[in-house]
């Protein structure tokens, strides 16, 4: 490897990568198209939330008054919908305006009583008890006008996308999404639909791994599936540099002979690394084809999978100084045991269960890095560090999948 990284920690592998980052460039996009994008520069409010005194009740507006006593009988003086309409009611002691949720606050006003606790007599209303303050949802109370509600690199969840529209903004900046090219390569590999002949399998990396780069707030480019030639892999992956910002491969990356990523990387790219104390996935590499930021995956299924949760995923977060999308860990007492080794994280799929004692991981059956059902069935991988034991009973953490 010629003095380059080999089989280095997690942390140290993620170091490395973030020295080499994607190209980031910066768009303006609608609101209705900026769900899970990544907020490229912070967002003030251009308006006060709410920006008028207003109603949190249907009920009855008037002035507060100390000295008064209950029940007591108002006059109504006019209705005060949510638009605003009849802004100009002047309301006077023992007079009382029907309001809507969220309506203006007539002048004079200060207090509601909710409709359920009135009772109303033609055009009168008795009160059954003092109308509250806190009925009143003040100007700025929320939100300020020029206040800064969204930090760049948040990116917009559903709620973030109202809290845009709620301060007034129609377009939001984002970072445009990477554009990641996936190639996989095994000459055993044919496309779901087609015939399988002895010794071939269905290709699955590719969609696996395009889930989780949508997942990511990024969009995919696959290719098809390159056979293990030189040739062949050299020719993709000029067509895929040129095209994208990021190349995910996957398989070919071991000792095998037949492990062509590693050996046109060796020869014709530039490896910043190759293996990670992690397993399953161990033989990732990490380096630039044509400039071009290169991760190889594993072919495994789970390793690819697993690969790209702990290293790409943290690689594109930090990239773009992201908070999501959120990994969460929880803290779960393993029911069964699990092998740990003193050199790798060792992540296995765990089917997590809540209890009152707290979180239960259950590893079912037997797992090998090829059995991609063990994944699709498993909401965690165990997060066990080198050396630390996985014997019934302990508590660990487990990522949440
Ligand atoms: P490799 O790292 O290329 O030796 O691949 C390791 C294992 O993963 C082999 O059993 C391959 O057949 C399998 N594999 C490699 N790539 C894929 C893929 N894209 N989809 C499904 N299985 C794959
Ligand atoms: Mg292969």
């Amino acid at each position: 490897m010629d003095g380059r990284p080999y089989f280095i920690s997690v942390e140290e592998a993620r170091a490395i990568t973030f020295q080499t980052p994607p190209p980031l460039r910066v768009e303006e996009v609608p609101i209705e198209s900026a769900v899970n994008r990544i907020l490229a520069r912070d967002l003030a409010s251009k308006v006060n939330d709410p920006p008028f005194d207003n109603s949190a009740m249907d009920g009855f507006a008037c002035r507060h008054d100390a000295n008064a006593t209950y029940p007591r009988t108002m006059d109504i003086v006019g209705t005060q919908a949510a638009s605003g309409a009849n802004e100009n009611i002047e309301v006077m002691d023992g007079q009382a305006v029907r309001i809507m949720t969220g309506a203006p606050m007539p002048p004079g006003t200060d207090a509601i009583l909710p409709v359920e606790r009135c009772t109303v007599e033609g055009q009168h209303v008795v009160f059954t008890e003092a109308p509250k303050p806190h009925f009143v949802r003040r100007k700025g109370e929320n939100l300020e006008a020029g206040a800064v509600a969204l930090t760049k690199g948040m990116q917009l969840t559903p709620s973030r996308v109202g809290l845009c529209a709620t301060m007034g903004h129609a377009t939001v900046p984002v970072y445009q999404r990477l554009r990641v090219g996936i190639v996989s390569t095994g000459d055993e590999l044919k496309s779901p639909g087609e015939p399988l002949k002895h010794g071939e399998i269905y290709e699955s990396n590719s969609f696996g791994l395009a889930g989780l780069v949508e997942w990511s707030g990024h969009e995919p480019v696959r290719y098809p599936a390159v056979a293990d030639t030189m040739g062949a892999l050299r020719a993709t992956l000029n067509e895929a540099s040129a095209d994208c910002d990021l190349i995910l491969t996957s398989g070919g990356v071991s000792m095998g002979e037949f492990d062509y990523v590693r050996r046109v990387m060796e020869e014709e790219g530039d490896i910043h690394f190759w293996r990670m104390k992690i397993r399953p996935g161990s033989p990732p590499l990490f380096g630039l084809w044509n400039s071009t930021p290169l991760f190889g995956l594993p072919g495994n299924p789970v390793s690819s999978h697993v690969v790209f949760r702990m290293l790409v995923a943290p690689y594109l977060r930090h990239a773009l100084g992201s908070d999501g999308p959120k990994e969460w860990t929880v803290r779960a007492k393993l029911c069964d045991a699990v092998k740990s080794t003193n050199d790798c994280v060792t992540l296995r799929r765990v089917t997590l269960t809540s209890t009152e004692e707290g979180m239960m991981a259950h590893q079912p059956r037997h797992q090998g890095s090829g059995n991609l059902e063990s994944l699709a069935s498993a909401s965690g991988l165990t997060l066990l560090q080198p050396g630390q034991s996985g014997d019934v009973g302990e508590w660990i953490d487990v990522l949440v999948l």
